[in-house]
């Protein structure tokens, strides 16, 4: 068996789902090779989607026109808007979704599409000749051709699940890991890191007492992620809260040693993403009460996700945990917590595109390159996807910047600065917040992606709309003026403020604190009828307008750095003046700009200021002799 394609994607899960499906779409031949069909899209940990950082970038991939926002919104059994007592910059939603239609669903889109070719096999080799990427052979013998392929195989490179004193190799819990591949990877030259995880345990939702637990509902205003679907209140489920108890603080400390996670852990930075149980209860030992939610998997199971009691500890010592939970006393434990141990390459390898700087047209998306989490998987798949299709067009590069995306935020901090731990997004690792918010992802990107062929008409049209109709709303209520009157002064009053004697702009009004759009209502008698997310657009840029604006001086002036660029072959080893310990890291990541080179671990002030005398002496050069 011997075929071709544009692009072959090796791996099924949420990064190769959106890099196949980014390919597909563009028009480009594209193959999905992954290890089960069944196991497409598979969410192995939390069944839930966004949260802060994570939401943005949901909202940034279907901006661009990826799956995870619709396919969220059609099996989401419960979502909330998070961050609400915060400012907007912020605010995002999580989706609790029904885990197996998630990936039934997207599944059914990937079968669905033009272009993509699905085959169930485990990729043991990758074809290199000559220098060149040529395809991919499956453990079984088939082969594929193809000069751009993005290998995205999660958790599954030389995979160990660790539980207790217990060990064994598989890449998630009843999967087998893939060993040929990472021995491949290896033998193109490249070297693995080695990182760590672990998954809590789920619970059979009848063997649990809520009565006494606190609860939270979906919230009763319809909300969605995509910017081509309306909102929708779902109901019926609910997530409990409960808490450890000093007893479950007690069994932990007891059963410290027999933790392979903490072990692997005790010489190394502690871990601040996602640390097991027993991590937090070594670190914090004065804290014994440790929040724990009890989130449904699904419309059609029982299963009970106990988010909060990750930990790699013994079967035996799981279920002493758990019962020592209030309302868990008697709970049933359906599937066991575990760790699992496997390989990652370093993303200091890979070009802002995510292609291997060393091999050309191979390109790594997802856990594999350090990442932990569904949304950066995703975040990154489209990316790579986009990136081997044009590059296989001949086209030039689709590269997002810090300013205007969380995808490019994450992207940036892994080919710059690297991981020792898991990355996960977060909003405090992006600089502009104001200006990247969930709800002008589209305003930001869609045109992007439309550009590449990622975004169809129907939905840049919409967003072209959208960005005009925010803009008319701004202008209308900044020359709408509204008179003074009893009314108007009571609403300004209740809401803190002073009130007016003279006619003033109601934009004015607006950017005054709690006072919202709604609340002008009746004083705006000649307001257009608008979408919520429209509303929430024309209020955040009235209400911060001077926060926003200030957020795009800063980004100008960062981009003064951005735009000063090293010639593709630089050899930093060879500048003087360089600490050696700059010299090292610059010639790993090789940096294209001056403002990657300041994000590079280990780059002081004194070495930009270095780097800086020697690009401005390089460009006056370029200049005289161009
Ligand atoms: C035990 C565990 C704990 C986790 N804990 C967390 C957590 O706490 N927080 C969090 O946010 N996320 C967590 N996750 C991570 C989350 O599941 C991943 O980040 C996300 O699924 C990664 O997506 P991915 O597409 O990179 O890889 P995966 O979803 O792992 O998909 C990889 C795909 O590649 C396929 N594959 C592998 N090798 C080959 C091959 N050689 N040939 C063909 N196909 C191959 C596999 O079958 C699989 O479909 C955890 C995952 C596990 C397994």
């Amino acid at each position: 068996m011997s075929k071709s394609y544009g692009v072959i994607v090796v791996g099924g899960g949420h990064a190769g789902a959106e890099a196949a499906a980014a390919s597909a779409r563009m028009g480009v031949s594209t193959l999905l090779i992954t290890t089960s069909i069944h196991h497409i899209a598979l969410m192995p940990c939390n069944p839930a989607i966004g949260g802060p950082g994570k939401g943005h970038v949901v909202r940034e991939i279907d901006a661009l026109g990826g799956l995870m926002g619709r396919i969220a919104d059609l099996s989401a059994i419960h979502i909330k808007k998070v961050n609400t007592g915060k400012g907007p910059a912020v605010q995002t939603l999580r989706v609790q979704t029904d885990r197996e239609c998630y990936s039934h669903l997207v599944r059914e889109e990937l079968e669905a599409m033009d272009h993509l070719d699905i085959y169930q096999g485990e990729v043991g080799e990758i074809l290199f000749h000559s220098g060149q990427i040529d395809g991919v052979r499956t453990i079984s013998g088939s082969t594929f051709h193809s000069h751009r392929i993005v290998i995205a195989a999660g958790t599954f490179l030389n995979g160990v699940i660790k539980v207790g004193e217990l060990s064994y190799p598989a890449g998630r819990q009843g999967e087998f890991p893939s060993v040929q591949l990472a021995g491949t990877l290896r033998e193109m030259g490249l070297s693995l890191l080695r990182l760590n995880t672990c998954t809590p345990p789920r619970l059979d939702r009848a063997t649990i007492d809520t009565s006494a637990m606190d609860l939270q509902q979906s919230d009763t205003e319809p909300l969605c992620f995509s910017f081509v679907h309306s909102g929708r209140v779902c109901s019926g489920s609910v997530i409990y809260i409960t808490r450890t108890t000093p007893q479950t603080c007690d069994i932990i400390r007891k059963n410290l040693h027999r933790s392979p996670l903490l072990q692997c852990l005790s010489d190394s930075s502690p871990v601040r993403e996602c640390p097991s149980l027993e991590d937090k209860v070594h670190r914090f030992p004065q804290r014994e009460n440790h929040l724990v939610f009890l989130e449904p998997e699904g419309s059609h199971s029982r299963e009970v996700y106990a988010q909060g009691i990750f930990t790699s500890l013994p079967e035996e010592v799981q279920w002493k945990i758990v019962r020592s939970i209030p309302g868990l006393e008697r709970a049933h434990i359906v599937r066991p917590a575990y760790g699992i141990e496997y390989d990652i390459i370093s993303p200091t390898i890979l070009t802002h595109t995510l292609e291997c700087r060393t091999i050309p047209g191979l390109y790594f998306a997802g856990q594999i390159n350090g990442t932990s989490g569904y949304e950066e998987a995703a975040g990154q798949g489209i990316i790579a996807g986009i990136n081997a299709a044009l590059a296989l067009r001949g086209e030039p590069p689709f590269l997002l910047k810090r300013e205007e995306s969380y995808i490019a935020v994450m992207i940036d901090d892994l080919v710059t600065r690297g991981v020792s731990e898991p990355y996960r997004l977060r909003t405090g690792k992006v600089e502009h917040r104001l200006v990247v918010r969930h709800g002008n992802a589209d305003v930001r990107l869609t045109a992007k992606g439309y550009a590449v062929g990622t975004v169809d008409s129907k939905q840049y049209q919409d967003t072209v709309i959208k960005r005009e109709t925010i803009q008319q709303e701004i202008d209308r209520l900044s020359h709408t003026l509204v008179s003074p009157s009893p009314q108007l002064n009571l609403l300004l009053q209740k809401a803190g403020g002073e009130p007016i004697r003279n006619p003033e702009f109601l934009a004015r009004l607006l950017s005054r604190p709690r006072v919202t759009y709604r609340d002008l209502a009746n004083f705006d008698l000649n307001r257009p009828y608008l979408t919520p997310n429209i509303i929430e657009e024309v209020e955040t840029e009235i209400t911060y307008a001077g926060y926003i604006e200030r957020q795009r001086r800063a980004i100008q002036s960062m981009s003064r750095l951005e735009n000063k660029r090293f010639p593709p072959d630089f050899d930093f080893s060879s500048v003087k003046g360089l600490s050696s310990e700059a010299k090292d890291r610059l010639s790993e990541v090789h940096p294209r700009t001056l403002g990657q080179a300041s994000r590079v671990r280990g780059v002081t002030p004194a070495d930009m200021a270095v780097l800086s005398v020697l690009i401005e002496t390089h460009n006056r050069q370029k200049k005289a002799d161009p």
